[in-house]
């Protein structure tokens, strides 16, 4: 398969005229500056420098409502990215931006510049999260937004955040659900975090807002993710990108902040579908993979591992099968239990989770 490459280039808060309380546009895309076309170009022309042949290339506007913006520098931007597309260096130029931020004019302006997908900070579908959030917005702007996009014949892009205020397990379910009626070509999902300068800081000062612990929101993220693989909806990113800022202690006051958060959500899927097989005492478990799972079956620190040790006092090992790709095989004191791909393992843990 043909590799990809993205060109970031961001633009923060610009025009927003909002002010989630989640939200410091700053401190999260690490910059603080406008965005110019002369600046994006020179963007471009770096990341292109580093690009093999043989990769898609996408310019990615991210940080704030891209569509909010004033039309002019919408316009700037848009025609640096045209350039480089209608000369064939790019493939796909995406924005994000909110629900309440697209209407038929916008559409047909960005689509005459070349833009082929779109991301909506939705965050949640319910009501009272999106009140609580300050967001602005209901969810019903959602679903006309995103029959919009998707009738203008834009790929579509979801994200999903998790424990804002007044938000909940069930909840969260809700709203993948309630995604993927909506059939986005992608999800991000973000467990909240409290960014310094915030509504969220004052609210946590306060003692009014609680974060979501690491362990909630694995616990959640899994669910969210099998709603999303069994419904063949990727899910491209799984919390935020470690910056130098984003960082418990920097700007990151407090939340369920892990640099590999993703994989600790994959290991943790992975020893509830081996507690799932076991029944009755036994000396040894033995778990085979391809190379790349390893570590996820492993878990973090080690934690896999230890797992299995103190609930069962019996070991834990793994082992690499040459051939088996994408999937694990178990055996129990020598005997093979199961041999499974992670495709199939998601489904029945679906089954084991109660999603359907
Ligand atoms: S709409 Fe987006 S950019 Fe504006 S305050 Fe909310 S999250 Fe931030």
């Amino acid at each position: 398969m043909k590799g990809k490459k993205i060109i970031p280039i961001f633009v923060p808060h610009q025009g927003c005229p909002h002010d989630c309380i989640f939200c410091n546009q700053k401190k999260i895309t690490g910059i603080s500056t406008d965005m110019t076309g002369d600046r994006a170009r020179e963007i471009i022309n770096d990341c292109l420098a580093t690009i093999k042949a043989d990769v898609d290339v996408e310019i990615a506007f991210f940080g704030g409502s891209f569509t909010a913006i004033d039309k002019d520098k919408q316009v700037e931007l848009l025609s640096v990215a045209k350039d480089y597309k209608d000369k064939g260096l790019v493939k796909d130029i995406r924005m994000s931006t909110r629900p309440d931020c697209i209407d038929i004019e916008e559409l047909e302006l960005i689509r005459a510049y070349g833009a082929t997908i779109i991301e909506l900070g939705v965050q949640s579908m319910d009501e009272v999260v999106l009140l609580e959030s300050l967001r602005g917005h209901t969810s019903r702007v959602v679903y006309e937004s995103a029959r919009l996009i998707k009738d203008y014949g834009f790929r579509l892009g979801l994200q999903q955040m998790i424990g804002l205020p007044g938000d909940s397990e069930e909840k969260c379910i809700k709203t993948a659900k309630a995604f993927t009626d909506i059939g986005p070509d992608f999800v991000r999902i973000y467990p909240t975090l409290i960014i310094k300068e915030t509504g969220l800081e004052i609210s946590y000062k306060d003692g009014a807002y609680r974060p979501f612990s690491l362990e909630e929101c694995v616990d959640i993220v899994k669910k969210l993710m099998l709603i999303y693989h069994i419904n063949n909806i990727g899910v491209i990113r799984v919390g935020l990108q470690a910056t130098d800022d984003i960082q418990l202690g920097i700007d990151v006051v407090d939340g369920p902040y892990h640099p590999a958060f993703r994989e600790i959500v994959k290991s943790r899927m992975i020893r509830d579908y081996i507690d799932s097989l076991i029944d009755g005492d036994f000396k040894e478990l033995v778990v085979y993979s391809d190379n790349k799972n390893i570590s996820a079956i492993v878990g973090n620190k080690r934690s896999n591992r230890i797992y299995i040790n103190e609930k069962y006092k019996a070991k834990f090992k793994t082992g690499i099968k040459k051939g088996l790709v994408d999937g694990i095989i178990v055996e129990i004191d020598s005997k093979l239990v199961s041999e499974i791909s992670f495709d199939y393992m998601y489904r029945v843990l679906g089954k084991i989770y109660k999603l359907y």
